[in-house]
């Protein structure tokens, strides 16, 4: 699933090739948006929020889009052959005269006002990515669900949004705590959210998730579940929570992180 940093990088290299430039034609390949013309408005920027992706045109317009699972936004020059999936996975493609934006498997995609965009992203958390991001609020909110399980806690989007289980797992297993701690049982979660963003910063420019510093071994637990431990040897463990509406995945080593 794209995580925060993903969807980060997503957005630059939207904002980068369009923002500026006018729209030369819109195609959307979903019935809501289907005679929907773009063609003539200028990007003004692309932005994420969370996982969420913005899409800022002139004349007050958002096209708003979220990833889900699968979703992907690929960049192509004009002309150049197309690879991101089957020509039936494209939702959407936004040209200019330098690029194509194409957008594949996007479960959300719409339009609104921008002056409305808080009807899309206005029940999130923080912005773990925003440059000057308030860790303590994110911090207070977390406490503010002390009983629940911290690897639950950390993936509701609407405490923090951005954090995925890919870093949520390494944040938690360099953090030594299981991620079925209830939250008031965390030492220092200032440490632990501050480290755990400082992992997507790092890997968000370069577009890999890695947390061991290696790009051959990326991850510690995370998707290593019957494996063992960089650490210790032992077999790192897989596991489904359920909290509320969702089931959440956890992975984590029962050794380096008890609890
Ligand atoms: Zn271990």
């Amino acid at each position: 699933m794209p995580e925060g940093d993903t969807v980060w990088l997503a957005a630059r290299r939207l904002d980068d090739a369009m923002s500026g430039h006018h729209l030369t034609a819109s195609d959307f390949r979903i019935p809501s948006l289907a005679t929907v013309d773009l063609a003539g408005r200028r990007v003004s920027q692309v932005r994420s929020y969370g996982k969420h992706l913005l899409f800022r045109l002139e004349d007050d317009l958002t096209l708003h889009t979220h990833f889900r699972m699968q979703g992907t936004w690929h960049l192509y020059r004009p002309g150049r052959p197309w690879h991101g999936g089957p020509e039936w996975e494209i939702r959407a493609v936004l040209s200019t005269a330098d690029w194509q934006a194409v957008g594949y498997r996007i479960p959300v995609i719409e339009l609104i006002p921008t002056a409305e965009e808080s009807s899309v992203v206005g029940h999130l958390g923080p912005d773990i990515l925003e440059p000057d991001v308030d860790i303590d609020d994110v911090v207070r909110r977390l406490e503010q669900e002390s009983d629940r399980a911290i690897g639950d806690a950390m993936l509701d989007q609407t405490i923090v949004a951005g954090f995925g289980l890919i870093y949520v797992s390494e944040g938690l297993f360099l953090h030594g705590v299981s991620p079925r701690t209830p939250v008031r049982d965390v030492p220092n979660l200032t440490r632990l959210v501050d480290r755990t963003r400082r992992l997507m910063a790092a890997n968000r420019e370069r577009g890999a998730q890695t947390s061991t510093g290696s790009l051959r071994e990326q991850h510690y637990v995370y998707g290593r579940a019957k494996r063992p431990c960089r650490r210790c040897g032992t077999s790192i463990r897989f596991g489904r929570q359920r909290s509320g509406r969702y089931e959440r995945d956890a992975y984590w080593c029962p050794h380096c992180q008890p609890g």
